[in-house]
């Protein structure tokens, strides 16, 4: 029994040594805290936004920069939601906190036909409160609970049902440019922050208290990911890279690179490029050997 919970005590351990030094490296990688920042911390009662709370908490203590954590929740009066469960957690943390009252659940029911999917909609409305919100109690970031694997997935959906190459950015300011949001698990794994907020038993509340059934596509390219991942481990973080490396003139997009103006300039030494790569790495022919091959003066 007792080397059971050491056990525990360790993996615990390990798991947030590991989700901290991720939550460390997105923050340093795109200075997602300053100095002197209040962030408000975005706590909707799910595995998530726990985890990122108790991270963000920890890494408070030992940062080199000097920043207030506040956590707030919208409550957005879906039926059944236990309202003194946050609370109850907040103070048992001694932090501090504020519960917004918002019942965006009735403008939702109202507005949206009956069958259709409500997530839009809520979102945009949570968005707006939540934004205003932080205006209100003067936080200069809002820190949200999304990571890797919610922005692997957001980069499919818009891919295969918007037709757009576009994903979730760690730090993104909004339009109006009035609030920055931050995504300090952006390079967390969910299976890790899952077996973590079990090892920790927060008091989770549950995500289907509106009646909405999770996004059909998205649990579709949810299953797609955890295929490759179990088929070729690696993958999603290899996805991830990606989208923090972007060679745009080896994409299409008109708007984003200019395919119309590419004037020749012979004027440069030539390279090796223009010929077939892989027979220039599988032959080992030098620059020298392969204007030979090729029959160039
Ligand atoms: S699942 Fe429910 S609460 Fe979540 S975004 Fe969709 S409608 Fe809103």
């Amino acid at each position: 029994m007792q080397t059971e919970s050491r056990k525990n005590k360790l993996e615990i351990n390990k798991l947030q040594k590991r989700l901290r030094r991720h939550v460390g490296n997105a923050i340093v990688d795109y200075n997602m805290i300053e100095d002197g920042d209040v962030v408000m911390a975005c706590i909707s009662g799910g595995k998530d936004s726990f985890t990122m709370l108790d991270i963000l908490l920890n890494l408070q203590k030992n940062a080199p920069v000097t920043f207030e954590v506040i956590a707030v929740n919208l409550d957005q009066k879906q039926p059944g939601f236990p309202e003194h469960v946050l609370p109850e957690y907040f103070e048992s943390l001694n932090i501090p906190y504020y519960i917004v009252d918002k019942d965006t659940y009735s403008v939702v029911k109202q507005k949206v036909p009956e069958g259709k999917t409500t997530c839009g909609l809520c979102s945009r409305l949570r968005r707006g409160t939540l934004y205003a919100f932080a205006e209100e109690i003067g936080a200069t970031k809002l820190a949200l609970g999304h990571h890797m694997d919610d922005i692997v997935e957001t980069l499919f959906l818009n891919m295969f049902h918007g037709a757009r190459l576009k994903a979730m950015p760690p730090k993104l300011r909004s339009d109006d440019k009035r609030n920055v949001v931050i995504r300090p698990m952006a390079y967390c794994r969910e299976k890790d922050i899952q077996q973590f907020a079990e090892q920790r038993e927060y008091p989770i509340i549950p995500c289907n208290l509106c009646g909405s059934q999770e996004n059909l596509q998205r649990q579709n390219i949810k299953a797609m990911l955890t295929q490759w991942d179990k088929e070729t481990p690696g993958r999603v973080e290899s996805i991830f890279k990606s989208l923090q490396n972007v060679s745009l003139s080896q994409l299409a997009d008109r708007g984003r690179f200019d395919f119309e103006n590419l004037p020749l300039d012979r004027t440069g030494e030539r390279e090796a490029y223009a010929y077939d790569e892989a027979e220039i790495s599988s032959s080992n022919l030098g620059h020298e050997a392969l204007l030979k091959v090729v029959n160039l003066p």
